[in-house]
C-alpha cells in the first residue's frame, strides 16, 4: 500500500518469493483513490519473469496491490489456479491471495453450492473469497466478515487480501504458514517472507500473530484482531527445514541459523570418521556447514548446482525427476576421489534424489558415502500446504533407517531426532504432523489433495 504505484515494487517483491511456487504468478493493482472496485490484474502460468515484463508493469496503475506465486499441488495445476483471485462483491472488488491448504474446502464447497454459489475452480481462495462476500453483506465491517469467515474455515491459510481501500493480512489461528508487515516510509507491506521485504528495501515491523486479523488503511492506520488465535501455534518446521529461504526470519528464528543448528546436532549425534562434508544444494547447505562447524570436518564445495534449474519437484513424473537430479547436480570429482564424504540433505521423500547422488559421488571416486538429514523421517502426508505425498511413496514408511541406508546405497545414514525439531524453533509451538502423524487439527477423511504427482 502506497501513495505510487506498485506494481514494480510487488514484482520485486514475488523474485525474492519465487522458491515458494513456480507454477504460476500474477499481480493486482488498484487506486484508493479511484472508484472503488476497479482492479487491473495480470496472472499467469510459469515464473515472475515468465508471466511479467516492463510493458506490462507500466500498464498496471494503482497504490494498493497484491502479488502471488503459486506452489504447484497435484491435481490444482491450471490456470484457474492462479491467483490473486479477483471477486467483485457489493462493495467493490476484492483481490485474494491465499497460502495454505484449507481442510474442510470440499465440505464448505458443497455447503455454499447448496446455498447457490457458483464455483469456477473450487480453489481454497475461491471459497474463502465466496464466504467473504457473503458475511460482508451481513456485518458492519470487513474484519467482522473476515472473522465469521474464518470461523467457518479450517486449516493452514495466510492470505493477503486487497479490499477497495484497504489491505489485510490473515494468519489462521495455528499460524501453520509465515506472514509478517514491513515499512518503507509511508508504504506498507504484508508478505510471506522477511526476504521479501530486504528485497525492496522495506523494514521488517513484526509478524502477523497466528489467529491475527491484520487492517491497514490509506492513512498507515493499523488494526489488529486475535480472537482467532489457537492457544497453541502450530508454525510449520517443513518452512525452517527447506521452504523457507534461509536469509529470512520466521516468527523470530532465523532460518539460515536454525539449519546450521540442525546440522550441529547431527553432528554431535551421528559422528562419523571422513575428510570432507558438504550439503546438497542448495536447501542442505546451511545443515552441512553446521556439520562441519561442529564435527571440525572440512566444509567444501562438493557440487555444482546448475543455477537454472528448479527445485526438482516441478518436474511431474517420475522419470523426468530422475534426470532433474542430475542436470541440477554435479560433483566436483577432484575436491571427491578418494575421500570419505559426509553429504547433508534437509529431508527425503522418496528417495530419488539421495539414491541419485550417492551413486554420482561414488562414480565421482568418494571412497565412503555417508548421508546426514537434518529432518526426522517422512512418515505421513501432509495436508496443511506441504506437498508430501502420501505413505506408500514415502521411503521411510514401513523402513527402518537401515533398510533406507541399503536402499540408497550409503555407508552410513542418520536422521535428526523429532525433539530436536524444538531446539531448531527455539521451543515455538510447531506442526510435526508429517514426522509423527500428530495433527494440529484433525485431518480430512477424504484426501483432498489430489493424486500426488507420480
Ligand atoms: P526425494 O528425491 O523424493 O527423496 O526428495 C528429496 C528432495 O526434495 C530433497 O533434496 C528436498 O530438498 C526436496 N524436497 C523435500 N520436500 C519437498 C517438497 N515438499 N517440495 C519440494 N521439494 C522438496
Amino acid at each position: 500500500l502506497d501513495g505510487d504505484n506498485v506494481a514494480q515494487t510487488i514484482y520485486y517483491g514475488l523474485f525474492s518469493l519465487q522458491h515458494r511456487g513456480q507454477e504460476s504468478s500474477g499481480i493486482s493493482v488498484t487506486d484508493t483513490n479511484g472508484p472503488s472496485g476497479v482492479i487491473t490484474c495480470n496472472k499467469g502460468k510459469g515464473l515472475v519473469n515468465e508471466v511479467f515484463n516492463q510493458e506490462k508493469l507500466d500498464k498496471m496503475r494503482g497504490n494498493l496491490g497484491v502479488g502471488h506465486v503459486r506452489y504447484s499441488e497435484a491435481g490444482k495445476s491450471g490456470i484457474e489456479f492462479a491467483e490473486p483471485l479477483v471477486v467483485n462483491y457489493y462493495k467493490g472488488t476484492l483481490a485474494l491471495t491465499h497460502n495454505g491448504n484449507i481442510v474442510n474446502a470440499n465440505e464448505l464447497k458443497e455447503k455454499l453450492s447448496y446455498d447457490g454459489a457458483i464455483f469456477q475452480s473450487g480453489s481454497d481462495s475461491e471459497i474463502v473469497g465466496y464466504l467473504l462476500a457473503r458475511e460482508r453483506v451481513k456485518t458492519k465491517s470487513v474484519e467482522e466478515a473476515l472473522l465469521n469467515s474464518c470461523k467457518q474455515l479450517r486449516g493452514a491459510y495466510s492470505l493477503v487480501i486487497t479490499s477497495p481501500r484497504k489491505l489485510i493480512g490473515v494468519r489462521d489461528p495455528f499460524g501453520f504458514r509465515p506472514l509478517c508487515i514491513g515499512k518503507r516510509d509511508n508504504t506498507y507491506f504484508i508478505t510471506s517472507e522477511t526476504c521479501a521485504l530486504d528485497t525492496v528495501d522495506a523494514e521488517f515491523v513484526r509478524d502477523v500473530e497466528p489467529g491475527e486479523i491484520v487492517i491497514i488503511d490509506s492513512e498507515g492506520n493499523i488494526t489488529s484482531n486475535k480472537e482467532l488465535a489457537a492457544p497453541t501455534p502450530a508454525r510449520c518446521i517443513f518452512e525452517n527445514i527447506y521452504f523457507s529461504r534461509p536469509d529470512s526470519v520466521f516468527d523470530g528464528v532465523g532460518v539460515n541459523a536454525s539449519r546450521i543448528q540442525a546440522g550441529k546436532i547431527l553432528a554431535r549425534k551421528f559422528p562419523v570418521e571422513a575428510d570432507v562434508v558438504f550439503g546438497v544444494p542448495e536447501s542442505g547447505n546451511p545443515a552441512g556447514l553446521g556439520y562441519a562447524m561442529e564435527s571440525g570436518i572440512p566444509y567444501i564445495n562438493g557440487f555444482i548446482k546448475n543455477s537454472y534449474v528448479g527445485r526438482t519437484f516441478i518436474k511431474p513424473r517420475q522419470s523426468q525427476r530422475e534426470t532433474a537430479v542430475k542436470i541440477k547436480l554435479n560433483p566436483i570429482k577432484e575436491a571427491i576421489e578418494g575421500k570419505r564424504v559426509v553429504i547433508v540433505d534437509d529431508s527425503i521423500v522418496r528417495g530419488t534424489t539421495s539414491l541419485r547422488i550417492v551413486n554420482m559421488l561414488r562414480a565421482a571416486g568418494a571412497k565412503e558415502v555417508h548421508v546426514r538429514i537434518s529432518s526426522p523421517p517422512f512418515l505421513h502426508p501432509c495436508y496443511f500446504g506441504t506437498d508430501i505425498p502420501s505413505e506408500d511413496q514415502l521411503i521411510a514408511h514401513n523402513r527402518s533407517v537401515d533398510e533406507i541406508c541399503k536402499i540408497i546405497g550409503a555407508d552410513s545414514l542418520a536422521y535428526l531426532d523429532e525433539e530436536c525439531l524444538y531446539e531448531m524453533s527455539k521451543g515455538l509451538g510447531i506442526c510435526t504432523g508429517c514426522f509423527n502423524g500428530k495433527y494440529p487439527l484433525d485431518p480430512p477423511t477424504e484426501d483432498i489433495r489430489g493424486d500426488y504427482q507420480k
